[in-house]
């Protein structure tokens, strides 16, 4: 083959975990097709790598959330999947990338909670999720039991929006958590948006904790930007910012919105 930014794990059955660069990215394989689970922001071609690990045809993508370094490379496929709110923002190269030629004419299917994408013995099911970012879903994928969870539930969870107002609630992760956990008899393994892959799902128990505490009043500490912050993004009014870690997991949050369920744009 030849040289590629690109590198590929298999990870289960018909299952791929795929690096390049940006987020992690997953190919899932049915007996009818397979989807890559966020696409990084490599400029080079994603889908045809994915394609060089199966003969079943891959024409679709689908992103946890909106972020740039999720959808990048979505422009490769014949289609994308996302949340509404994700649509607003998927196509919008960051800053430093803005130079950079990506595909960016594709077409989106919009998917919400409940809404299943078909592969053939095999199927996604979508759940809304919205805290680290507003358009966040997850993929349930039962056959091999494995919940792709993005930014949501990973080593690390920043809930916060790289704006001012509004921010998310821990509150309103708490509730996220709490769906997630509806379905925990159907998954054992959590694949996040960039670290843990394959993880133990007693992940999803372990931040719910976390977060209940700092519901309960034990607050983080106080957040210290070491270094410069990447260029792409701007930490508003650091000084409510906190870090919380515990049992292994760690949440950066803001201190203003910690119970108030006001969420909307
Ligand atoms: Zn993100």
């Amino acid at each position: 083959m030849p040289s590629t930014i690109f590198h590929s794990k298999p990870i289960a059955p018909q299952t791929w975990l795929i690096q390049g660069d940006g987020s992690n990215s997953y190919l899932v394989v049915g007996e009818k097709q397979g989807v890559v689970i966020d696409t990084g922001f490599a400029t080079e071609n994603i889908r045809q790598y994915a394609q060089t690990l199966t003969d079943i045809p891959v024409r679709i993508a689908a992103n946890t959330h909106g972020h740039f370094d999720h959808t990048g490379g979505n422009g490769w496929f014949e289609r994308a999947y996302m949340s509404a709110r994700a649509l607003e923002i998927a196509k919008t190269p960051y800053p430093s990338k803005a130079a950079l030629d990506y595909p960016l004419k594709y077409l989106v299917t919009i998917v919400g909670d409940g809404d299943i994408i078909d592969l053939g013995g095999r199927t996604l099911e979508v759940f809304e999720i919205p805290a680290h970012a507003p358009s966040s879903i997850a993929f349930l994928e039962r056959k091999e039991r494995i919940l792709f969870s993005g930014d949501e539930v990973d080593k690390g969870v920043m809930l916060y929006w790289m704006q001012d107002e509004p921010q998310p609630t821990i509150e309103q992760y708490t509730l996220n958590l709490e769906k997630l956990l509806q379905q925990r008899k159907d998954y054992d393994f959590i694949c996040g948006g960039h670290e843990h892959v394959m993880a133990d799902a007693s992940l999803v128990e372990d931040y719910l904790e976390h977060a209940r505490r700092i519901l309960s009043g034990i607050e983080g500490e106080q957040m210290v930007l070491q270094g410069e912050f990447p260029a792409d993004f701007h930490m508003y009014q650091i000084e409510f910012k906190r870090s919380s870690t515990y049992k292994g997991t760690w949440l950066g949050y803001d201190s203003r919105y910690v119970r108030s369920k006001v969420y909307a744009r």
